[in-house]
């Protein structure tokens, strides 16, 4: 009896999987154009030559040269950081700056360096932040040889989450973001329909997958949501340190 086991889950093995094969290359009847749409035609755009460069449907928020998309956070006047060798460059005490136009959901590109002289320790040390719609913070710091709480480091969600891997390069070193941005819905009394989500490549490596934001940052207590506009200013932190910022370009989706 036992010796006829095996035969028999063997033949019940090849019958399912015959069964199986069949379903899948049975040829199917009808109309294949049912299941195609032409219109609307997908908008065609250039892609630049590499990763980094602005496609053209971009907007170039800074370019190396021209700092006039920005405004100063302090008092609404033009950006008193300084632009040196094609970068953007943090003025101790001028306070953070602002895009006058304001972005929803979006990709971004933002290239960033932290000073080459180590100076600082911890949360000291190359500290900046970029604010999606000025709220929302993905930190920048230079975490490389330098410890700091988790969820405060670079590319984390400051005090929120933090990054699933510190792929931080030197300090002096150029270094990229590749952001995903979907802004937080509101119902029109002002409560929470669905939180901000965010997807963070750092250097190329995947840091954060679809994360969600649990609101604006805090730096004590906990995030909160509070309702604002669907389009709000994209902001850069004035932390003190003098972290440069290039070919910062974003495409509203
Ligand atoms: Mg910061």
């Amino acid at each position: 009896m036992n010796y006829h086991l095996p035969r028999i889950a063997l033949v019940s093995c090849l019958s399912i999987f015959s069964i199986g094969l069949f379903a899948q290359t049975a040829p199917r009847t009808g109309d294949a154009k049912l299941t195609e749409y032409w219109d609307p035609q997908v908008r065609i755009i250039t892609p630049g030559k590499t990763a980094s460069d602005a496609p053209s449907d971009a907007i170039v928020l800074f370019d190396g040269k021209d700092a006039s998309k920005w405004k100063s956070q302090k008092d609404g006047g033009e950006v008193r950081w300084k632009i040196e060798d094609g970068a953007l460059v943090v003025a101790r005490g001028t306070g953070g700056i602002q895009t006058r136009e304001g972005f929803g959901d979006c990709q971004l590109h933002i290239e960033w360096r932290t000073p080459a002289k180590v100076e600082g320790e911890s949360q000291g040390r190359g500290n900046s932040g970029i604010f999606l719609m000025g709220k929302y913070e993905l930190q920048v710091l230079d975490n490389y040889n330098n410890r700091t709480y988790s969820n405060g480091q670079a590319a984390s969600i400051y005090k929120q989450t933090p990054p699933l891997v510190n792929a931080s390069r030197k300090p002096g070193e150029w270094q990229t973001y590749d952001i995903l941005f979907t802004a937080p819905q509101f119902y029109a009394d002002g409560s929470l329909k669905s939180p901000a989500r965010i997807t963070v490549f750092h250097n190329g490596v995947l840091v954060q997958n679809n994360t969600t934001i649990w609101g604006a940052t805090q730096y004590i207590g906990t995030p909160n949501y509070e309702p604002h506009g669907a389009l709000e200013p994209l902001a850069l932190q004035d932390h003190g340190n003098p972290v440069a910022f290039r070919n910062i370009w974003i495409r509203p989706l």
